[in-house]
């Protein structure tokens, strides 16, 4: 969502106030910091970034330092309280003003704040998007109601608002005719997307459908979901929407229902387990990734077995797993907490062990089996090769004397390494 945000941003600069991107910050008029705060430690990156921007001042007196994001959407005021050298504090809701915010700053060398909620405005304010590759992000709905008891988003991003139907598929339609084959749907609660079509409210499952007959259009994912509002006519398009990747990132957080409870997930070890069964049963050959949090305030071993447990049933992709990080306003930041640091560090460190485990493992099945690919990128490593996406999203790469990025390729999974695959182009392309 911030990638997304972020390429907002450079888009509206370019556009309305003439900016150019430069990689020398020395030679930058304007510093935008795009922030997280799902984590503390995110939080406190923010401000050892803009310590060390501070010192570019001196030499460039017109020099503006912009935060934007969920931290200044937290912090609001407080951020240039502690680093007086902000000059523009902005939420993830205006980013749409950042330019009149420079403008105005610039005018009357002033602090400008605005981290306002204004519904789902700043969307009509964006420039035709810009296509960067084969791949593309589509915010589709923006914060979150779910109030999980240990998140900060519903707080920092506000609450729920989906934008209409008809302007996502404007978006996806402008994206396709700039060459894009892939688009990820994006927001914080995306599969509760209730998007206005004809007056009446829509579903995700509907924007899905009418996306996939989009010319050019092959794959579609989406981020992120939640399990509860995972409903049948989702589930059901796994049977007849072949566009809709073999792959699902589904957070689970935690296998234990009395922590599950805790957090307010709204759902059960028995029923994410459920779901994925009856996901897997119109596509078998499905992969499923998941967040987990450890440490959850009073988690004991016992529960924390528990999540093992779910791990050992889906037996899950490369996902993504945390220790519990108290944030501002949130219920769990009250709960008592009596397991130590070390015990979470420990515990990480056995859960990854095992979501690494099963992710090499389905890596190394894959080897030997042609995989269809959507070449996006030359190689990061070796500029001479290409990089190309599986349907599960693992980077392969592979060398070839035609450029094929923007089109779909087969590759041999010839070898499996620990962050990506090697491929051998079978000479087979799909288009
Ligand atoms: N909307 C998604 C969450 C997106 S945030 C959902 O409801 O599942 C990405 C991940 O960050 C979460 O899935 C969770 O695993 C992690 N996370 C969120 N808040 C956290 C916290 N306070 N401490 C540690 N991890 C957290």
């Amino acid at each position: 969502m911030n990638e997304y945000d972020s390429a907002k941003m450079l888009e509206l600069l370019g556009e309305k106030s003439n900016f150019q991107t430069t990689e020398n910050e020395s030679e930058a008029d304007l510093l935008v910091l795009n922030t997280c705060s799902i984590r503390e430690k995110a939080q406190e990156r923010v401000f050892h970034q803009v310590g060390r921007w501070k010192a570019l001042k001196e030499n460039n007196p017109n020099l503006k330092i912009a935060v934007g994001g969920c931290v200044a959407s937290q912090e609001g005021e407080a951020i240039s309280k502690r680093a007086p050298a902000v000059d523009i504090v902005f939420g993830p809701q205006t980013l749409h003003k950042l330019p009149d915010l420079y403008e105005e700053s610039s005018q009357d060398g002033k602090r400008k704040l605005d981290i306002t909620f204004p519904k789902i405005e700043k969307f009509d304010h964006f420039p035709e998007p810009k296509a960067e590759g084969p791949s593309a992000f589509v915010s589709v709905m923006e914060g979150c109601n779910k109030y999980c008891s240990f998140c900060v988003v519903p707080h920092t991003r506000g609450h729920e608002v989906s934008r209409p139907f008809d302007d996502i598929l404007q978006e996806v339609t402008s994206l396709a005719n700039q060459g894009v084959r892939e688009i990820n749907f994006l927001g914080q609660n995306v599969n509760n997307f209730k998007g206005e079509k004809d007056g009446e409210k829509s579903s995700l499952a509907e924007l899905i459908r009418d996306a996939a007959n989009i010319d050019n259009i092959d794959r579609l994912r989406f981020t992120t979901s939640h399990p509860f509002e995972f409903k049948d006519d989702l589930v059901d398009l796994y049977l007849d929407v072949p566009e809709l990747v073999s792959h699902v990132h589904l957070p689970v957080q935690s296998g234990s229902d009395r922590i599950l409870k805790l957090m307010r997930r709204r759902y059960t070890r028995k029923s994410y387990l459920d779901l994925v069964n009856r996901i897997r049963a119109n596509r078998p050959d499905i992969s499923f990734s998941s967040d987990f949090i450890v440490g959850f305030p009073g988690e004991t071993e016992e529960d924390f077995q528990d999540t093992l447990d779910v791990i050992d049933s889906v037996k899950f992709d490369e996902s993504f797993s945390f220790i519990y990080s108290p944030r501002p306003n949130t219920p769990a930041a009250k709960m008592e907490d009596d397991v130590s640091l070390d015990e979470k560090k420990e515990r990480l460190n056995i859960l990854q062990n095992k979501l690494n485990n099963y992710s090499s493992q389905i890596a190394r099945k894959m080897v030997g089996t042609i995989e269809k690919c959507l070449v996006t990128d030359i190689s990061k490593r070796n500029p001479g090769e290409f990089q190309a996406r599986t349907e599960n999203n693992r980077v392969v790469n592979f060398s070839s004397a035609k450029n094929f990025i923007g089109s779909f390729v087969d590759l041999e999974i010839v070898e499996a390494k620990p962050n990506s695959l090697r491929g051998k182009f079978t000479g087979g392309t799909i288009n």
